[in-house]
């Protein structure tokens, strides 16, 4: 089932809040700032604060579970960050992985030269005046780093800027040593670095990102089935993580957009305040990077059909998804600023359980409860991520998790201790249910785990 259309959860389309309050509330509340921000911060670097870890490990594992644990013909790994150096000879990348750039006379500004419209207008958020340009030259993506301590044993080497290119440098020790038979996939997740030119739009285009990705290895007669297959699946877990419908599309490339090497690809779009922007890419690489690492390596990574004895190289099928594209999505999916009864405005993140950082607040109305209050904040602790607070106003209280998008609250009261029950309160309808203490556990399971 999909958690989106759970009644109680409901993503209806509603109008996306402006960027500005998103930021702030996820510097305010804890989900997202800017990295080391004491010092003013580093101009594309994001800190993920306690809710921003919690709800990008949930879509993490919730990917893991759906690419990798769910599936036979899919297995797991997690590569270094650091590769030889040759890799992004073979990958294309020390020659190609560039954007054009150009430099303002005037402002000083540097931008990207294919995000200018003709008029030499800067079309992105930096503003609109118009620009004295230098010509445009290439500049390269990838971050260079020194390997070794003395000056002599000193190798430049790359912080990757994908994940992908050890799955396909792995291909043949994972294949043998997990027994795996074509077709089949080997998937990761991990941190790649590309020096941006214009890091902007908050996590949406940064120095130092997440990627989830997956290489589906095929015989070159399936390559057509498995790409429609991996288109499908991809949309369909967007969905399933509680985006809405209406704000989530495929965009297939036109033939002028296509890499080289690729015969087919389609984006997953969102549909952000800042307008429709990929969020994941999928691919059909064709034989590109298994022959360049075979041609740059040495090593055999061709296979033998065991039936007709016929020797090819594997197609490639790519799904590439940003783990903080996808966040951001989330998170602007989820904010809503709604209009209560006689005027007020109400906060709330209206995650889907699955991804919610904090899935129960237990809120004793009194500190003088705090003793019963911390024992169910322990059971329940054992299964979800709470967040207990006793301090302040419950009607205040409860607003916090709203705008952090807690699913339920569980309020403690004076009644408590006498009739063995708690007051639940859910997040979206506010309504309040008096729920038996030996039935607590069942009663959020079968709400929280609805859908997942
Ligand atoms: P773009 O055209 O927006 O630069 P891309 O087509 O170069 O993206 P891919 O190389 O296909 O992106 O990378 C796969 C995914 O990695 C993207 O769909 C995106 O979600 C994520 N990604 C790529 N670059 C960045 C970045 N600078 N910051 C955050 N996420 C990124």
């Amino acid at each position: 089932m999909v958690a989106g259309s759970d009644s109680s959860f409901s993503s209806a389309t509603r109008p996306l809040v402006a960027m500005d309050k998103l930021v702030s509330l996820c510097a305010a509340r804890g989900f997202i700032f800017a990295s080391s921000e004491i010092y003013g911060g580093i101009n594309g670097f994001w800190d993920y604060g306690p809710l921003g870890v919690e709800l990008k490990n949930n879509l993490k594992a919730l990917w893991w579970q759906r690419m990798v644990r769910e599936r036979p013909d899919v297995v797991g790994i997690d590569t270094s960050i650091v590769a030889h150096p040759r890799t992004w000879e073979a990958s294309g990348h020390v020659d190609n992985f560039s954007d054009p750039m150009v430099d303002c006379r005037a402002c000083k500004k540097r931008f990207r030269a294919d995000q200018l419209d003709d008029a030499g207008k800067c079309s992105s958020r930096e503003g609109s005046s118009e620009h004295d340009l230098t010509e445009a030259k290439n500049f390269n993506l990838m971050l260079e780093t020194q390997i070794g301590a003395s000056a002599d044993a000193t190798q430049s080497a790359y912080l990757r800027p994908e994940t992908c290119q050890s799955l396909f440098t792995g291909f043949k020790r994972v294949r043998e040593s997990s027994r795996q038979k074509i077709p089949f996939g080997i998937a990761q997740v991990g941190k790649a670095f590309r020096n941006e030119i214009t890091p902007r739009n908050f996590i949406f285009r940064s120095r130092e990102f997440e990627q989830a990705e997956m290489e589906f290895f095929c015989h070159p007669s399936e390559r057509d089935e498995w790409f429609e297959y991996w288109r499908a699946q991809r949309l369909q877990f967007h969905r399933d993580i509680g985006l809405n419908e209406g704000r989530i599309r495929n965009r297939p490339h036109e033939s002028d957009e296509l890499a080289h090497y690729a015969n087919a690809a389609v984006d997953v779009d969102y549909e952000f305040p800042f307008g429709w922007q990929e969020i994941e890419g999928v691919h059909d690489r064709g034989d590109w990077d298994l022959s360049q690492h075979t041609k740059f390596s040495g090593k055999e990574l061709a296979m033998t059909d065991e039936a007709t004895k016929e020797k090819y190289t594997p197609m490639v099928i790519e799904t590439s998804m940003g783990v903080d594209r996808t966040c951001l999505a989330l998170l602007c999916d989820a904010l809503d600023e709604e209009t209560l009864e006689g005027g007020d405005t109400r906060t709330v993140m209206r995650f889907a359980p699955k991804v919610a950082p904090v899935k129960v607040a237990v809120l004793p109305l009194s500190k003088k409860l705090s003793e019963s209050a911390h024992k169910i904040d322990a059971e329940l602790r054992k299964r979800w991520n709470v967040f207990y607070d006793e301090s302040g106003n419950i009607g205040r209280r409860y607003r916090r998790q709203d705008e952090v998008g807690t699913p339920y609250c569980v309020t403690v009261d004076f009644e408590t201790e006498d009739d063995k029950k708690v007051t639940v309160r859910e997040r979206d309808t506010m309504d309040q249910e008096r729920v038996p203490l030996d039935g607590l556990d069942a009663y959020l399971h079968e709400r929280l785990e609805a859908g997942s």
